[in-house]
This record gives C-alpha cells, sequence and structure tokens, in this order.
C-alpha cells in the first residue's frame, strides 16, 4: 500500500510512564516528518499482569480485586495524563476516555466475581484493557508535539481466528480491513495508533495473541499494509551474542536472518514472540529491534540472507529453569508407541517441549520442558504408562530440573564443517559433562543439555571459542581467506 510505511511498535517499557511515551512520541513524530508510520503500543510495563492477575482473583470470589484493579490504573494513567498533556480540556476529555475503559475492565471483574467463573473471553476482554488505554496515552503525547495522531482499537483492523488468548491472524481478511481504515488516515498525514496485543473475530468477538503478542501484531499489520519497514521499539540494543549478564563482552548483532532470529527467540533471548517473524519473512520486509531509550543506536536488522559471515555462528543462548524428563527402560525396545504416548502424555499437560532427545538404542526418551509444566507433565506421563510401569516395561520416568539448554546458534552453521567438534572439544577441555545434545534438521542450531550449575562457564566457553565477542566480517567481503579462516 505504501512504499514509505514504517510500522513502529513501542513495548511496556517503552511505553512504561509518562517520560518514556514523550520519548516515544518524539521518535514516532520525529519518523512522521519524513514518511508514513503506523505505531502500534503494548500496555505500560506491568499492566496487563495486573489485569490478569485481578481477573483471576475476581473468578475464586474476590470481590475487593476489581476496586484495587481500578484504583491502581486509575493512578498509573492519570499521572501520564497529568504529565503529557498540557491543555485542561484535552486533558479531561482524555482522562474521561480512560476512565470508561478502566470502569468496563473493573465491571467485568465484578461480574467475574459474582459468578466465580473466568471463561476465555472474559480473560480476554480483561487482559486487553491495557492497551486500549496506553494507545489513548501515546495518540495524545503525539498531538501535543503538532503531529495528528488518532488512537485506533485493533480490533477494527486485525482479523483473527476465534481461540481466545492465543488468536491466529487471518490474512486477508486482515489486508482488507486494515487497508480500509488505515489508508484514509495516512493520506492524510496522520497517525495511527494501534492497540497491540489484541484482535477481533470476524464477527466482532475480541480476543488476544498470547502474551507479547504486540510484537506480532507490529508484524501482521506491517505485512498486510506492504510497509518499507517494521521497527521494534524495546529496551535493549538489539540481539546480542549472548546473554550479557553471563557474558559481559557479548556485543549487539548488526544484523540477523529470520532464521536466526526465530532460533533465537524460541530458546530463550525474548527480545521477540516467537510468531513475530511469520507474517514478514516471505515479503522479505525488514525487522529491526531498537532501543527507545538510546534511539541514536542503529540496533540490529533482520532480513532474508542477514549479514552471513564465515565464522558461521552467531549467537550463543541459554535456557534455565527448564527440566529435563526421561522415560526409559529395556523394555522400551520394540514397544510401539512409547513415543506417541510420550508426547500425548506431554501435550495434555500443556507442556511446552523446547528439546527431544532419544539415545540410538531406543532405551531412553528424553525431552525438556519449561520447569512450570514439570509437575503436570510426570503426572499425566505416569498416568499414561501406570500399566507398562506395572508390568516393567517402562522402567521408569525420573526429573532432572537441575539442567540447562546452551544453543549454538547460527544460519551458515549448514555447510560450515567443525562446528560441533569445535564446540565438543571446547567443553571436552574443560571437563565439562554433556548431558543431551540435539540439532535441528534446520541446522540452525546444535543445542545441548548442560549441568545448571555450569551454564554460565558453557556459554563464556563457547563464545569466546567462536571469538563473537569480535564484530563478524561478512561472508560476501573481501577480506582474505586466511584472515576469516582466523576468527
Ligand atoms: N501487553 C501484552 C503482554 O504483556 C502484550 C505485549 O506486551 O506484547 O503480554
Ligand atoms: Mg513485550
Amino acid at each position: 500500500m505504501n512504499g514509505n510505511l514504517q510500522v513502529m511498535k513501542f513495548g511496556g517499557t517503552s511505553v512504561g510512564n509518562a517520560e518514556c511515551i514523550r520519548r516515544a512520541a518524539e521518535i514516532v513524530a520525529r519518523a512522521a516528518g519524513e514518511g508514513s508510520v503506523v505505531a502500534v503500543v503494548s500496555a505500560m510495563g506491568g499492566v496487563t499482569n495486573r489485569l490478569i492477575e485481578a481477573a483471576q482473583a475476581s473468578a475464586v470470589g474476590d470481590i475487593g480485586a476489581a476496586g484495587n484493579l481500578a484504583e491502581t490504573l486509575r493512578q498509573q494513567h492519570q499521572g501520564a495524563i497529568e504529565i503529557l498533556v498540557g491543555d485542561g480540556d484535552k486533558r479531561a476529555q482524555l482522562a474521561a476516555e480512560l476512565k470508561e475503559i478502566i470502569e468496563e475492565v473493573t465491571s467485568l471483574c465484578r461480574g467475574t466475581a459474582l459468578l466465580r467463573e473466568l471463561t476465555p473471553r472474559t480473560l480476554d476482554a480483561i487482559s486487553s484493557a491495557g492497551e486500549r488505554l496506553s494507545a489513548r496515552l501515546l495518540a495524545s503525547a503525539l498531538r501535543e508535539l503538532g503531529v495528528n495522531a488518532a488512537a485506533i482499537e485493533a480490533t477494527e483492523l486485525i482479523v483473527t481466528d476465534n481461540h481466545s488468548g492465543r488468536a491466529e491472524p487471518l490474512i486477508s481478511e486482515t489486508r482488507e480491513r486494515a487497508t480500509a481504515r488505515l489508508a484514509p488516515l495516512l493520506a492524510e498525514r496522520s497517525v495511527p495508533v494501534v492497540t497491540g496485543f489484541i484482535g477481533a473475530t470476524v464477527d466482532g468477538m475480541l480476543t488476544t495473541l498470547g502474551r507479547g503478542g504486540s510484537d506480532y501484531s507490529a508484524t501482521i499489520l506491517g505485512a498486510v499494509l506492504d510497509a518499507k519497514e517494521i521497527i521494534i521499539w524495546t529496551d535493549v540494543d538489539g540481539v546480542l551474542t549472548a546473554d550479557p549478564r553471563l557474558v559481559p563482552e557479548a556485543r549487539t548483532l548488526q544484523e540477523i536472518s529470520y532464521n536466526e532470529a526465530a532460533e533465537l527467540a524460541y530458546f530463550g533471548a525474548k527480545v521477540l514472540h516467537p510468531k513475530t517473524l511469520r507474517p514478514v519473512s516471505e515479503a522479505s520486509i525488514p525487522v529491526w529491534i531498537r532501543n527507545s531509550f538510546l534511539p541514536e543506536q542503529n540496533g540490529t536488522k533482520i532480513t532474508a540472507t542477514g549479514h552471513p559471515t564465515r565464522r558461521g555462528v552467531k549467537a550463543i543462548t541459554a535456557m534455565s529453569n527448564v527440566t529435563l524428563i526421561t522415560v526409559g527402560g529395556r523394555g522400551i525396545v520394540g514397544l510401539p508407541g512409547v513415543a506417541a504416548k510420550t508426547f500425548t502424555a506431554a501435550a495434555s499437560a500443556q507442556a511446552n517441549v523446547l528439546l527431544i532427545s532419544q539415545s540410538s538404542s531406543g532405551n531412553d526418551i528424553c525431552f525438556i520442558i519449561d520447569s512450570g509444566d514439570a509437575a503436570r507433565t510426570v503426572a499425566e506421563l505416569r498416568a499414561a504408562f501406570a500399566s507398562d510401569l506395572a508390568h516393567k516395561e517402562v522402567e521408569h520416568i525420573t526429573v532432572n530440573a537441575d539442567i540447562a539448554i546452551v544453543a549454538v546458534v547460527g544460519e551458515r552453521m549448514r555447510g560450515t564443517p567443525g562446528i560441533a567438534g569445535r564446540t565438543f572439544s571446547a567443553l571436552g577441555r574443560r571437563g565439562i559433562n554433556i548431558i543431551a545434545i540435539a540439532q535441528g534438521s534446520s541446522e540452525y542450531n546444535v543445542s545441548l543439555v548442560v549441568e545448571a550449575g555450569e551454564m554460565r562457564e558453557v556459554v563464556q566457553a563457547l563464545h569466546s571459542e567462536f571469538g563473537l565477542q569480535r564484530r563478524a566480517s561478512r561472508f560476501e567481503s573481501v577480506e582474505s581467506e586466511s584472515a576469516l579462516a582466523s576468527v
């Protein structure tokens, strides 16, 4: 629709208080001076959690939860209004709009407390209030800077299926609605400020895209509007070569591929919602991760090719708070359906399976899930295998919560021989025991399971083994082969 369009998404900390909202407005205003901008906002930091907690407290009959919620929301947002909006009338009008949303969500909580029942639809209606409030604040802050801006509810733009809490967009319907609604605004040089996280079914029932879903909102809109680029403004400098709390010399990556970014999102680098890149990768629309607190920094650009380097490895990620579950026993050899039964049990516990590995003899199937899902999963497994355990066909279901996953990530690892070898010998030299290994068939990562207590050392060792503290040279660059080979 507009070859000059930027979609800019601001995360919860980037609109965390009045000062941050003003900074976000300045970023949008600058871009709007040069081209078209659609802004997408998250709720102010912490608000969505508060809404969900109030909904859950109400569901167990806590009548006071609604009132407490209303008071905290009022304080937080009213405080921002007073700082952001100078004119008395405009301030009163904005306050009245926000008050209406707060009253709506408060009565939903009251109703929930009376019925002691929280349906997924009601939870969506409650948890979406934060974005409806913050979009109005950012639009007002933009108008204060002289930019024509309008808060828009994404229920008017993003059409989804009816899976409350984890809705998926219907792209062609969304393209139609979003274009019809936004094109006239953009034509008159107005900035739409859209609520992230939210959508609606074809017949208008509000849905949400899942926690952290505002990133996804931004790329859905960017894709259907044929944006030039999408910028995710957040509170970190971009995607790093490792978690800086584990590796102080970690660097910001200039450019990575969609595949690498997706792999990093999956393995714990929580910069992006895992589904974020789906809508844009086919159309090759670049996505930037940038720091709204340091807008002069470039950030990380995510593209189809992603600045490949000779080194192959781009980043090392680590994930703790995970649990290894092993289903094993000699009887498993040749016993049909054990894997199916195992993962059906994990699925009925709604556990997110992060990694799977099976020993070649078939004696053990092990997999890793979030520790929070472990108790439920083990209960499901014991029930599913009750008779096999009794007949000793399955000898044990064991649980090890004292582990971590470390993943070596990079698109060029495929076709770069020796990366797994270097990984294992770097750890072997340090006497580190590797509990299990998995390589994604995509070859974008090699993942290792190690003891939790050794995670930091493993990440540091691999980060320096692959020279990630130094800036990578471009694969296509004219640098000499030997210089490249030495990195
Ligand atoms: N506010 C929502 C959440 O906290 C969506 C988002 O921030 O992306 O999950
Ligand atoms: Mg977020």
